[in-house]
């Protein structure tokens, strides 16, 4: 049964493997992914050398994380890249990373959760949903993403009555997502959960498009308004260094 798995990392120092899945239900003119298909933390040399090897089959897959248990004592799995809920066989990939006690991050714009997956993710013993929230707005959803907002509000909603962790995340995009609509975002989060965590992430410009990286000033600003209704984080704070090696593709 083939995934949609197309790369995965491992940060050795944080015992975490990202695995990265190819395709995505959104368009996003931002999205990090059109400056490079791999995971941008790799060196400029292993950039080079990477080639597309097809996706990986589930069976393919598990071997990789079994070894990756075995050589590394990994702990922990993220599941992003582009899209994870594209597909088919997520459900079964969280049962089995579950299974194997790991702890599972997944990354996802939270517009199509099957109730299969709502199942897995309720049953997790260490899962965590991390949702990224584009816009509240439905004209610039529909608009920059190319999807309703709706199904996005509906499932956090049915994610938030099943007891499923979530943690939000949203871009600070001058002009398309400031420091205002951030605020408006911590606003509706306290509204509809309880001690909301919202990561703020400063928008790293795309080439041939129209918005700028923000500045520390208005990044202090967006944090400093949403940290009136929810814990804020950043990436920058969060992460910590580590070395990097390739699982797949291998040489
Ligand atoms: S939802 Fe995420 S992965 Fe998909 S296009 Fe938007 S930024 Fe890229």
């Amino acid at each position: 049964m083939s995934t949609r798995i197309s790369h995965i990392t491992y940060y050795v120092d944080l015992r975490s493997a990202y695995v990265q899945f190819l395709g995505c239900n959104f368009n996003c003119p931002w999205c990090i992914r059109k400056l490079t298909p791999w995971d941008h933390h790799l060196g400029n040399d292993e950039l080079a050398r990477l080639r597309f090897q097809g996706l990986l089959g589930i069976n393919e897959f598990l071997e990789i994380i079994d070894s990756a248990i075995n050589q590394y004592g990994m702990e922990e799995a993220v599941l992003g890249g582009e899209e994870p809920t594209i597909d088919s066989t997520l459900p079964i990939i969280v049962r089995e990373l579950n299974n194997r006690k790991l702890r599972i991050r997944l990354l996802t714009n939270a517009y199509e959760i099957s109730n299969e997956l709502l199942n897995e993710l309720r049953q997790c013993r260490d899962c965590e949903v991390v949702i990224g929230i584009k816009t509240l707005d439905p004209n610039r959803h529909i608009k920059y993403t190319g999807k309703s907002l709706e199904p996005v509000l509906r499932n956090i909603k049915r994610l938030v009555e099943n007891d499923v962790k979530i943690v939000f995340e949203t871009v600070l995009i001058p002009g398309l997502n400031d420091v205002n609509d951030i605020e408006e975002i911590a606003k509706y989060l306290a509204n509809i959960t309880r001690d909301p965590a919202l990561i703020i992430d400063p928008l790293i410009p795309i080439p041939g498009t129209p918005w700028r990286r923000p500045t520390q000033e208005e990044l202090n600003e967006a944090m400093s308004r949403a940290d009136r209704y929810v814990r804020v984080m950043t990436h920058e704070k969060i992460g910590r260094p580590s070395r990097v090696v390739v699982l797949h593709p291998r040489p």
